[in-house]
C-alpha cells in the first residue's frame, strides 16, 4: 500500500515536471526562434562595450579601463585621447616582449607592454558571432569535470582536430594535458622528466640563442631534481654527459630567431621537450607532423589569446603524462575551467573557418616580413636572420619562414650595443644577451598591433636612411 502511494506520488511529480518543462520550452521557443531570457542582458552589455568607438587604435573592455562606471577606450601604444584618435608624434616604437623576471617587475607599473600576438585581433573582429561566449553564473563550478578530471575531454578532442587539420603534430594514441599557458606546461614537463630519488640533479639545457623564460623558470624552480646548466652546445662533447641525466628544451621554431631547431642531445639519459609554440603556418612552413615524446603548444600563438593562459602538451609516454598530472594538481589544482571553455569555443571557431585563421595570420606575417626585409635591405648597418624556404605540407608549396620575431644584427664593429643603437632611434627591442647571445643582436617583436608594426617600420626607415650621414659625421 505504502509502496503504491509512493510510486503514484513519484508519477505525479514526473508528469508535473514534464509539463512544466514543456511549457518552459514553448514559452522561450517561439516561431522557430529562441526567445532569450537570462542571457539577453549579458549580450546587450557585451555588444554595448564592443560598440565603443576607439578610432581603430584601441579597444574598450568591460573589465578594462573604466571611468566613473563606464568602460572607456584603452589605446594602442602611441595613441591617446577619448577615442584614441590622437597620435603621439615622438613616441617610442615598442617591439619588445615581456619575458624576464626583472622586466616583469619593471613592467608591472606599465600601461601597455609585451609581444602579445595582437596581430590576430582583426581576425577575431571579423568573426564575432562564431567566437562569442555566454557563461551562466552556475556554469562548471566544480573543480573537476565529472568528478575525476581537471581537464575537459571535449577540449582535448578539439585540440586533436586542430592538429589533424593543420598536420603539425601526431596526436593519435597520445596523451594531452593542459596548463596555465605553455609556461606552466613547460615547467610541469621539466619536473616530470627529472629523475626521482637522485643525488645528482638533471641538467636542463637550451641552445643559444634560447627562449629566456626556459632559463629563468628553471633557475627559479631549481630543486634537487633539476638544475639549469646553460647553453646545450657547451655540454655537447663532454664525456661526463653520457652518464648524466639531461633535459633539453628545444624551441622550434625558435624564439628569438624563428629557426626550426632540432635536438642536440640524444641517448638513453636524454629527455627532450619540444616547445612548438610557433609551429603553426602563421610563422613557419610545416614540413611534417611533429612526433616527439613531449610537444608543447599554446593558445597564445595559435589564436592570439595570450591572456586566456591556456597551453597544452602532447605526450607519448603514460608515466610522463601521469607525472605531469601530479604536478598540475600540486601546482595549481588543475587549470581554470573558464580558460578551457574559452579555448574550446575559440578552437571550434578556428575549425569552422577552415584555413581562415591560418591564411589571415600567414598573409599578415608575410606582408610584415616583406616590409621589414625591404627596409633593412637598404642598410649596411643592420642584417636579419637567414630565411631558407622549405616545403610546407599545409600550403602544398615551398615557402619562407615568417617568424614572430626579427633577430636583428648590428654589423658595425662600433655598434656592440645594438639595443642602445635602436633605443637612440626610439625603438625598444630586446637585448641579445637575454637570449644567451651577444649584444650585437636585438630581437624585435613583429606580432604586436598593426600600429606598433607601422611605427616600428617608420622609425627603422628613418634610422636607416640617416645611416650614411651618421658615418660621415
Ligand atoms: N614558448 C615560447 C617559445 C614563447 O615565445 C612563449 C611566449 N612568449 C611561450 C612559450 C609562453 O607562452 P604562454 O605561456 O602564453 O603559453
Amino acid at each position: 500500500m505504502m509502496k503504491s502511494i509512493a510510486s503514484s506520488k513519484y508519477l505525479a511529480c514526473l508528469v508535473g515536471s514534464i509539463i512544466f518543462n514543456l511549457l518552459f520550452i514553448i514559452n522561450i521557443y517561439v516561431g522557430g526562434q529562441w526567445k532569450l531570457s537570462w542571457s539577453l542582458g549579458a549580450a546587450i552589455e557585451a555588444e554595448t562595450v564592443a560598440a565603443i568607438y576607439c578610432s581603430g587604435h584601441g579597444r574598450a573592455y568591460l573589465d578594462g579601463l573604466v571611468v566613473g562606471d563606464k568602460p572607456v577606450c584603452d589605446c594602442n601604444t602611441c595613441f591617446t585621447g577619448p577615442d584614441c584618435s590622437h597620435f603621439i608624434p615622438h613616441c617610442t616604437a615598442n617591439a619588445d616582449g615581456l619575458e624576464s623576471v626583472e622586466e616583469l617587475l619593471r613592467d608591472l607599473s606599465m600601461h601597455s607592454y609585451s609581444g602579445d600576438p595582437l596581430f590576430l585581433e582583426p581576425f577575431w573582429m571579423q568573426h564575432l558571432a562564431g567566437s562569442a561566449l555566454v557563461v551562466a553564473g552556475w556554469h562548471q563550478m566544480s573543480y573537476t569535470y565529472g568528478g575525476n578530471s581537471f581537464f575537459s575531454k571535449e577540449l582535448a578532442k578539439v585540440v586533436r582536430k586542430v592538429h589533424a587539420s593543420v598536420g603539425n603534430a601526431v596526436t593519435q594514441n597520445r596523451f594531452i594535458i593542459f596548463g596555465a599557458g605553455s609556461t606552466q606546461v613547460l615547467s610541469a614537463a621539466v619536473f616530470a622528466l627529472s629523475p626521482e630519488n637522485t643525488s645528482s640533479p638533471a641538467k636542463v639545457v637550451t641552445s643559444v640563442p634560447y627562449y629566456p623564460v626556459d632559463k629563468q623558470q628553471t633557475q627559479y624552480f631549481s630543486s634537487q631534481k633539476f638544475k639549469y646548466e646553460g647553453d646545450a652546445y657547451r655540454w655537447k662533447n663532454r664525456s661526463d654527459c653520457s652518464s648524466t641525466n639531461m633535459i633539453e628544451i628545444v624551441t622550434s621554431p625558435n624564439n628569438p630567431d624563428g629557426q626550426l631547431k632540432k635536438a642536440i642531445f640524444h641517448g638513453p639519459n636524454v629527455k627532450t621537450i619540444y616547445d612548438h609554440a610557433y609551429y603553426w603556418p602563421h610563422f613557419t612552413p610545416i614540413p611534417a607532423p611533429s612526433d616527439e615524446d613531449v610537444m608543447v603548444f599554446t593558445l597564445s600563438k595559435l589564436t592570439g589569446h595570450a591572456g586566456t593562459r591556456l597551453g597544452w602538451a602532447v605526450i607519448k609516454d603514460e608515466t610522463v603524462f601521469n607525472r605531469m598530472m601530479i604536478h598540475m594538481r600540486m601546482n595549481s589544482m588543475g587549470v581554470s575551467k573558464d580558460a578551457q571553455l574559452r579555448a574550446f569555443k575559440l578552437l571550434n571557431a578556428v575549425l569552422e573557418e577552415g584555413t581562415g585563421i591560418f591564411d589571415f595570420a600567414y598573409q599578415t606575417m608575410k606582408s610584415r616580413w616583406e616590409r621589414l626585409v625591404q627596409t633593412v635591405s637598404l642598410s649596411n648597418r643592420f642584417s636579419l636572420q637567414e630565411n631558407n624556404p622549405q616545403y610546407c605540407t599545409f600550403y602544398n608549396k615551398v615557402r619562407q619562414l615568417s617568424p614572430a620575431y626579427a633577430w636583428l644584427k648590428c654589423e658595425r664593429e662600433e655598434d656592440k650595443d645594438c639595443y642602445a643603437v635602436l633605443e637612440a632611434a626610439n625603438i625598444i627591442g630586446r637585448q641579445g644577451n637575454l637570449f644567451g647571445a651577444e649584444n650585437g643582436y636585438v630581437r624585435l617583436s613583429l606580432v604586436r598591433t598593426q600600429d606598433d608594426f607601422d611605427i616600428l617600420i617608420e622609425r627603422l626607415h628613418k634610422l636607416i636612411t640617416e645611416e650614411d650621414g651618421d658615418k660621415t659625421m
